[in-house]
């Protein structure tokens, strides 16, 4: 009974699923931009930045390939995050860089996941659990320097020194911290982190510490300020082919590898007067030709692009019209010669000679490229182009 429960299961999961709506991923751009990146910043290590699934691109296929190109060091955010790279098999440093709790520490140690660490408490919890280790057990000091995020003050740094006197099993490999406004290149707020994270690193070397490597720079900061470049920057959206800021661009060439598509599932003729979707905030106002597309707020495309969304369709652009609902969205097709079912459709991304930047759809519904990225629906599938 069991087996032919077990097999009827396998049946169900073996059929295809046609629904078109999918989340391209250009493995080669992913590539080019960490090459024109690493470019930027030659003396430094390179930490991939892959938290929250590589920003909506597929944590595992994004690691591989960067692992493929020589890339040592990951970035990710939780626990849960760094063992699914563990057990897909990447075997290079995963560092955890959005804090922990005392529980999560021995899974840490025996899964040699590199913690930076923001606060002297967690020191003696890592520490037992590295006991057993036959090698001190790295971390990274996470400070705080002024971005009031997690990390360890300078009123702190002191007592968590004290603390690591004591801490015979760990050893402190790296130093950090964050900046708070990176994508302001002039911005006098990164001048005061840089001399309060310079003075915290003297602190430990006066201790008798001598953390290998020093790291500040995320992607803005990578392409705009050398001096926080150290000798490791860490790099997220600027991997994925997005600019933090427009300035970026003059720098480094980048290439979006995600491309947002789907196909359209139903093409109708309506009356002038017509209302469209949910409450009717659209009412044509010509007779019209309105396009169904299977993709809604449930896969990513935002609600809030009811008011001037646009997609790609037949190399024209194309406005959403009424409500986005959560499996569908309405556009009008009226002047788009031609349109049919089962056309290509480009939510953001490339098509031809135009594209929609998911910077720009960002702007649209009042957020950040880094968040429309990263909140594409987990039933749409990544679908990797070499
Ligand atoms: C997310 C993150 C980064 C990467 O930032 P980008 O702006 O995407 O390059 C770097 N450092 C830390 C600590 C982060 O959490």
């Amino acid at each position: 009974m069991a087996e032919r429960e077990a097999a009827k299961q396998q049946k169900i999961l073996s059929f295809s699923c046609a629904r078109p709506t999918v989340a391209e991923i250009d493995l080669h751009a992913l590539v080019a931009n960490y090459h024109a990146l690493r470019a930027v910043a030659r003396d430094a290590e390179f930490m991939a930045v892959v938290k929250a699934d590589a920003y909506g691109h597929g944590a595992v296929e994004v690691s591989h390939a960067l692992a493929r190109q020589g890339c040592r060091h990951f970035g990710v955010a939780t626990l849960g995050e760094a063992k699914e790279l563990r057990a897909a098999g990447l075997e290079e440093r995963i560092y955890l860089m959005g804090g922990f709790f005392a529980q999560e520490a021995p899974e840490l140690v025996d899964l040699d996941i590199v913690p930076f660490v923001a606060d002297a408490a967690a020191l003696p919890v890592l520490d037992s659990a590295a006991a057993a280790n036959a090698d001190p057990f790295p971390i990274h000091l996470k400070l705080d320097t002024g971005a009031t995020r997690l990390g360890i003050t300078s009123e702190d740094l002191p007592g968590a020194i004290e603390v690591l006197k004591h801490c015979r099993n760990l050893e402190v490999e790296g130093v950090c911290t964050l900046l708070a406004s990176a994508a302001d290149p002039s911005s006098p707020v990164t001048e005061r982190q840089l001399e309060a994270f310079v003075r915290g690193v003297a602190m430990l070397r006066g201790a008798g510490f001598n953390p290998r490597y020093q790291h500040v720079a995320n992607s803005a900061a990578t392409v705009l300020r050398a001096d926080t470049h150290f000798n490791m920057i860490r790099v997220g959206l600027a991997l994925y082919g997005l600019p933090p800021v427009p300035a970026v661009i003059n720098t480094v060439s980048l290439t979006p590898v995600m491309t947002f598509k789907t196909r359209l599932l139903q093409v109708k003729r309506v009356a002038a007067g017509t209302g469209v979707s949910y409450g009717h905030t659209f009412v044509t106002a010509r007779p019209s030709v309105i396009g169904v597309l299977p993709v809604g707020y449930a896969d990513g495309y935002r609600r809030g692009l009811q008011n001037g969304g646009e997609v790609l369709i037949r190399g024209l652009r194309a406005p959403v019209v009424g409500a986005v609902c959560m499996d569908l969205t309405m556009v009008d097709l009226t002047d788009v010669p031609g349109a049919a079912a089962g056309d290509p459709v480009v939510l953001w991304g490339g098509s031809g000679a135009d594209s929609i930047s998911a910077i720009d759809v960002a702007h649209q519904v009042s957020t950040i490229s880094y968040e429309l990225l990263c909140t594409v629906g987990r039933r749409v599938p990544r679908v990797y182009r070499d």
